[in-house]
């Protein structure tokens, strides 16, 4: 078991495949990027780090980039790794209509898709493309007839832009009958953008409201809102103790280190392309024994070990 030492037990892992993306969004956080030149984790290495962490207990793995689907090879990680419980991808969708039967193949479980914008003409402005709109709706719906479900539709939440959108984001949703789930992100202001910042404590409200029933998960202490047969998922980062006290997860970047927080990248680990699932293991310890919980007020009261 992975355990560090604030009593969070290690269950996850979120591995940046690329830093190549098709999409330029204003907002990307780009996973913490950790600034190194472009050079791409080998398949061998994502599955030798997979396998050492699944030694350790870790169950699910979750694809991010950039953009993974633009690796080529996306489809040869997926099946290279060991059986796990769940592994997914976070994907803008752009490309998915073509591949989501050969990545469901390969042993993709399940997408989160990225809709920022429910209008193509938001989606042109905040993403830089004109064209992807139709793609990705034709991505949603090539994901849940390849069984890629439940997808999870990721909205970052953005003032003047969903914010007021809320409401038919949910019947957006509805339309898909149960096979999405919607995930409404707080915007974390990576990249000076302070304007699109919105009051997260109106959307709880509102959601609270509306709902007929809510639950909380124990990652990142998320809440889930049911709203008119819909599933709303809030994730509130910032300034959260109890988001980081229930955080089980380590990020592997698209150049190959373990990375303890997205928000720091002053504490990597460097695997490098021929190391052991041995030494990738020491590697996992090491790494965990640097994880701290970014915002670490109340910490105590707010660790959940149900
Ligand atoms: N290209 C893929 C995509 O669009 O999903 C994967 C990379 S993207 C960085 C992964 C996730 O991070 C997406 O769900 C996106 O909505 C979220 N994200 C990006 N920038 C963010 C920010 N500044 N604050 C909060 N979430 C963000």
């Amino acid at each position: 078991m992975l355990c560090d030492n604030y009593g969070r037990v290690i269950t996850s892992l979120r591995i940046s495949i690329t830093k190549r993306c098709n999409l330029n969004c204003i907002y990307c956080h780009q996973e913490g990027d950790d600034f190194e030149p472009l050079r791409e984790i080998s398949p061998g290495t994502i599955s030798r780090t997979v396998t050492a962490a699944a030694g350790f207990g870790v169950k699910k793995v979750k694809f991010s980039g950039g953009e993974p689907l633009m690796r080529s090879d996306f489809e040869d990680i997926i099946a290279m790794l060991p059986p796990l419980k769940d592994i997914s991808a976070t994907t803008n969708g752009v490309l998915l209509a073509r591949r989501a039967t050969s990545l469901a193949s390969s042993g993709l479980d399940r997408v989160n898709i990225s809709l920022p914008a429910l209008d193509k003409e938001n989606y042109a402005k905040l993403t830089g493309s004109s064209l992807a709109f139709p793609r990705v709706l034709e991505g949603i719906s090539a994901a849940i007839d390849a069984g890629l479900t439940p997808i999870k539709l990721n909205m970052v939440l953005l003032k003047g832009i969903n914010d007021e959108r809320i409401e038919d984001a949910i019947h957006f949703v509805s339309g898909y009958e149960g096979n999405v789930i919607l995930q409404l992100i707080e915007l974390m202001n990576f990249k000076n953008i302070a304007g699109y910042m919105v009051d997260i404590d109106r959307i709880e409200k509102l959601l609270e409201s509306k709902a007929s029933c809510i639950k909380e998960r124990q990652l990142h202490r998320r809440k889930k809102y049911f709203i008119d047969g819909v599933e709303v998922e809030l994730v509130r980062p910032i300034d959260n103790s109890g988001f980081c006290a229930n955080c089980n997860r380590l990020r592997l970047t698209s150049s190959g280190k373990l990375k303890p927080c997205l928000m720091r990248n002053d504490n990597l680990v460097e695997i490098g392309e021929n190391a052991t699932v041995w030494e990738i293991g020491e590697m996992l310890k090491r790494t965990v024994e640097k994880r701290e919980p970014y915002y670490k007020d109340k910490l105590k009261q707010t660790i959940c070990r149900a």
